[in-house]
């Protein structure tokens, strides 16, 4: 238990999607835990008229549903319910906001947390508003979901009307895969032990795939995703993100900045895309109908909300490269997509093939070591490693040697949100996107926008609970490597 400073945490959609199924369990796991003090309430905000009472059966309700049932008790949760209050707010009328400040007034508390959980085009007016309310003081902080812009000019935009109201060291731009247990132990793996790092570089690594696949389709954020698509959604944020915990040189300390610098300069040393780069290292896709799970799923187009000529991409595989000393030459293939065969959200690092096997072959050829961060469905991180069968013969076969150790640990592994929700009350910055990192990975992303929409071709179809479109098995076949349901 390492209870967190007094705070009020205002939660801007707190009748939202997110909120609901993720924010408010998060922040019941962290009362059970102990985390919160005496004074730590919680300000449901949005338009719709409810009173308290209303608003905590909701709360109640998706806490029984998203909460593990051995975690979730009526005891606990009625005394978690008087942290709870909720108000009617519409985030664009600037005199709402004073039934926010009467209720903040004689608040006892340190710590100010604004969370806008709300659609991106909220952010700028909810922070003029707040200010103009003079609702924000020097222990304030805003979180910002994403997806901040939808290119670079929006973002910055968005991130200077934010920063005229709040400095950047009061900002956390959130990205809930940075939360998450096993990037967190790759980042002990990587600069708690001095194993790996003589194998981290373009000696030793073949390659890295980062696969963010899901098998939902666009739900009912049709309108929205129809008008982002699956780079803007998921590759600009959450797949450069890791590939910047993979491939960023050991910072001096865990400092935000020291760690924030680090990844900037991964941003920043991607070779940019070109018109030919876009053509060749790049696959976009859109599902037609098919079927998950034995159930027939309808086409993209098709869905509620997305106008039957779109063109928008609901997959994603590119070849992103570093120039750098560490990584020149090796390629990060990310790929993302909707109505893929499996939910599955993981890093793999290719190491490179032993040069010579003095062993005879066994089935399926000597593998070159691997190491598999997975986040999603389940937390692991996993070597493989060729051993022995038992036996007479001196056959080898991959085998995996579990590094996240959670069985010696024996603790519950956190939720992201719940590790990120706690980090902003704590002000502790190192797992927030920095601007400079939101406009470095804008001004990568945006050529690959330009190409696109230039491009006459439209994006590749892909059967529904396939793993997408042909050409991605192709982008990673001519560089001898295989998608890891391939391999
Ligand atoms: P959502 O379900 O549509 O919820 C939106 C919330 O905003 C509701 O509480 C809504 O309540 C409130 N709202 C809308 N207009 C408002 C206004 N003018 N003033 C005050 N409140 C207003 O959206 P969501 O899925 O929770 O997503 C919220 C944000 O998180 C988005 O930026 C999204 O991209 C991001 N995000 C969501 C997820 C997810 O899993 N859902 C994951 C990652 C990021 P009223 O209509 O009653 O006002």
């Amino acid at each position: 238990m390492q209870q967190v400073e007094s705070f009020d945490l205002i939660l801007f959609g707190g009748s939202g999607d997110l909120a609901l199924r993720k924010l408010l369990p998060a922040l019941y796991s962290r009362h059970v835990a102990g985390d919160l003090p005496a004074h730590g309430r919680i300000i449901g905000v949005a338009r719709q008229a409810q009173t308290r009472e209303q608003y905590i059966a909701q709360v109640r309700q998706h806490c029984l549903l998203n909460i593990d049932s051995g975690l979730f008790s009526e005891a606990v949760f009625s005394v978690f319910s008087k942290r709870l209050e909720y108000l009617r707010i519409d985030a664009g009328v600037v005199s709402d906001f004073e039934a926010l400040n009467s209720f903040l007034k004689d608040s006892a508390a340190q710590v100010r947390v604004f969370y806008l959980s709300t659609a991106p085009d909220l952010f700028t007016s909810i922070c003029e508003n707040l200010a103009a309310a003079k609702l924000i003081h020097g222990n304030s902080r805003v979180v910002l979901e994403k997806p901040l812009g939808r290119d670079l000019a929006s973002a910055q935009e968005i991130n200077a009307r934010v920063g005229r109201v709040f400095d950047e060291s009061q900002i956390y731009r959130i990205d809930h895969y940075l939360g998450k247990e096993p990037v967190q132990n790759l980042m002990a793996l990587r600069f708690g032990n001095a194993l790996f790092e003589p194998l981290w570089s373009r000696s030793w690594v073949h390659d890295v795939q980062i696969t963010i696949a899901e098998r939902v389709g666009v739900e009912k954020r049709g309108d929205f995703y129809d008008r982002a698509g699956a780079l803007r959604d998921m590759v600009q944020n959450h797949l450069l993100q890791l590939l910047c915990i993979i491939a960023m040189e050991p910072p001096s300390s865990i400092d935000p900045d020291a760690v924030r610098d680090e990844k900037l300069k991964v941003l920043r040393g991607l070779v940019p895309m070109t018109a030919q780069n876009v053509r060749t290292s790049t696959v976009r896709g859109q599902y037609r109908a098919g079927a998950i799970d034995g159930q027939p799923v309808i086409s993209y187009v098709q869905e509620e909300g997305i106008s039957a000529s779109s063109t928008t991409e609901t997959f994603v595989a590119l070849k992103a490269e570093i120039n750098n000393w560490r990584w020149s030459g090796v390629p990060f293939y990310l790929r993302t997509g909707k109505r893929l065969q499996e939910r599955v959200a993981e890093i793999v690092v290719n190491f490179r093939n032993v040069p010579h096997s003095i062993f005879p072959p066994p089935k399926g050829g000597i593998q070159g070591n691997r190491l598999i961060i997975q986040l999603q469905p389940e937390e692991e991180l996993k070597l493989y490693l060729m051993a022995k069968e038992p036996g007479n013969e001196m056959q080898l076969k991959p085998v995996h040697l579990n590094l996240d150790f959670s069985e010696q640990f024996k603790q519950r592994p956190m939720d992201a949100y719940e590790r990120l929700l706690m980090d902003v009350i704590r002000g502790k910055l190192t797992l927030f996107m920095r601007r400079d990192e939101l406009d470095a990975a804008w001004r990568w992303i945006e050529p690959i926008l330009e190409a696109w929409s230039a491009s006459e071709e439209k994006p590749k179809p892909y059967t529904a609970g396939s793993w997408g479109p042909a050409a991605a098995s192709a982008l990673l076949a001519h560089q001898g490597s295989a998608w890891p349901e391939e391999g």
